[in-house]
């Protein structure tokens, strides 16, 4: 704990937001509970059309969408539609995510799935928190090319970004914040459409739009099985009873995917082909990752505004070769990388947050208790040093952050995949995976497509790219220049 400054964190070590109490406990474990309370959920009914499993962003999105699509189109109704969580709204990554919503990804079929998920953040921006600031990306010379590449294709897929090199892009910075201090700043992309989404909001707009289409929302009800007859999926077990599937099941696990993707008869271990023909054997299908993310408090008079007044584009910082050295002039790491965003609404009072690369785990995790929860994964001792020195090496009115570090719990796995990508598959004949790999919190628009898929018949195009097959077929994804697994 520190220690220097005003740091004015009493409570609030549990749960990012303010000063709620000791989250409760079950068998001797604590449980990470919804991050809303929630008011008329539905029993487990013995049989139905569709059943989404887990209320994340991604099971939400899909829920909403299908229930809509269902109720709109005259295919059905709502409450053909049963969403299962064992806890409830946000009790995964979805409640303490950053909230950082981008484009920037060299894999460029994201860029599609990020137009058409800024297009769902849009729809309701007041019920999903989102702030529409935009997204500042910053690299060193030697991402120049990886940046011009991604540029375009952002562009080419109706997602508008700016790209400025050299002395541009220090005056750009500079433009944008007069205290910005710009060595070694050689590239820089401003993403339009992007921004962040309070993760309490978006929460709640997500849980209210499944109430309001009429999903059956059964939380606290835990799945602990699949009955299969001839790939299918017929039944969905859980803790209350077998509820029977007629037509479809969407898995929205997160974190707890390599579980059901046990449970639904896949392998731990795959071989992975690259483009370039190289072949990986025996891969782990999934790898768990730990995050490392904080908060701080701006001091009295310091804010995180443009030049112009306005909330600051998110911003994100990577310096491959330029060591992050302490107050007392020793390097905490030999590179820059760094993304933060205004949160006030997560620190509760004027502040940022943000974070780092992850750290890799492998392929076992102690899930419960999950998120802020668990001692295994808070942030590491150097990070919020890191964090803080980073920000003064950045600006100006951040030299002295330290002493405003928000000293509580702060914590996160995911499951990634072997290439770090998204997969949004069929993964039984009649039951669709949605594993996001752990960097989806801003893909909402993904259960929008879903939903049509499951109502029109046909995978959407925007989907088709993160099918399982490329890991077989040469099609896995890798093309990188990054310290980091956010590809
Ligand atoms: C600390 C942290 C910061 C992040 N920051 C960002 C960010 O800034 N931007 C971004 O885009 N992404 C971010 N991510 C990633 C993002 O949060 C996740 O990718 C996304 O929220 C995953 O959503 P989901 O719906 O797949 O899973 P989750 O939100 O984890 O939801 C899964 C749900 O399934 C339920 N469940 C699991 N097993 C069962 C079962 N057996 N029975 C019933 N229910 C079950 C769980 O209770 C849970 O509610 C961050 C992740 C972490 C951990």
């Amino acid at each position: 704990m520190n220690r220097d400054g005003p740091n004015p964190s009493t409570n609030g070590e549990w749960y990012p937001f303010q000063n709620r109490g000791a989250p409760a406990n079950k068998d001797g474990t604590l449980v990470n509970p919804s991050v809303i309370p929630v008011v008329n959920v539905a029993d487990l009914p013995e049989k139905a059309r569709f059943v989404v499993v887990g209320a994340g962003v991604h099971g939400m999105s899909t829920a909403w969408h299908l229930a809509m699509l269902l109720e709109q189109s005259g295919k059905g109704k709502g409450s053909d539609v049963v969403l299962i969580d064992k806890q409830g709204p946000g009790a995964g990554a979805t409640g303490v995510a950053c909230g950082c919503i981008r484009n920037f990804y060299m894999t460029g079929p994201l860029h599609a799935i990020l137009r058409e998920s800024v297009a769902v953040w849009e729809s309701d921006p007041v019920n999903f928190g989102f702030q529409q600031v935009g997204y500042v990306s910053v690299g060193e010379a030697n991402q120049e090319a990886d940046y011009v590449k991604l540029h375009q294709s952002q562009n080419d897929n109706g997602y508008a970004s700016d790209l400025y090199t050299g002395r541009e892009a220090k005056a750009y910075l500079t433009s944008l914040w007069p205290d910005f201090k710009t060595a070694n700043c050689d590239v820089v992309l401003h993403e339009k459409p992007s921004g962040y989404a309070g993760t309490h909001m978006a929460v709640w707009g997500l849980d209210e739009k499944c109430r309001q289409w009429g999903v059956r929302r059964v939380y606290g009800t835990e799945v602990s099985g699949y009955d299969m007859t001839n790939g299918r999926v017929t039944g969905v077990i859980t803790d209350r009873g077998t509820v029977l599937v007629d037509e479809a099941v969407v898995v929205s696990a997160g974190s707890w995917m390599p579980i059901h993707w046990a449970w639904l008869g896949k392998s731990a271990k795959l071989d992975v082909t690259y483009g370039d023909g190289h072949q990986e054997v025996g891969m782990d299908m999934w790898t768990f990752w730990k995050l490392l993310e904080g908060e701080a408090y701006l001091p009295d008079g310091v804010d995180f505004r443009t030049a112009a007044g306005k909330d600051s584009p998110v911003l994100h910082v990577e310096l491959m070769n330029t060591p992050v050295v302490g107050p007392d002039g020793r390097e905490i790491l030999d590179h820059v990388y760094w993304y933060s965003r205004y949160a006030a609404e997560r620190v509760g009072a004027p502040g940022l947050q943000g974070g780092t690369i992850p750290i890799k785990l492998g392929p076992q995790a102690v899930l419960e208790p999950y998120g802020h929860l668990n001692d295994l994964y808070q942030a590491d001792d150097w990070f919020a040093d890191y964090y803080c020195a980073v920000a003064g090496m950045l600006f100006g009115r951040f030299e002295n952050l330290r002493g405003y570090y928000k000293e509580r719990r702060n914590g996160g796995i995911g499951a990634f995949t072997p290439d770090n990508v998204p997969v949004f598959d069929w993964v039984a004949d009649n039951a669709f995976m949605t594993a996001d790999s752990n960097h989806g919190y801003k893909m909402i628009g993904v259960g929008k497509l879903v939903a049509r898929m499951l109502v029109d018949g046909e995978m959407p195009a925007e989907l088709r790219p993160f099918g399982l097959a490329r890991y077989s077929t040469g099609g896995t994804f890798g093309d990188r220049n990054s310290n980091c697994p956010w590809v």
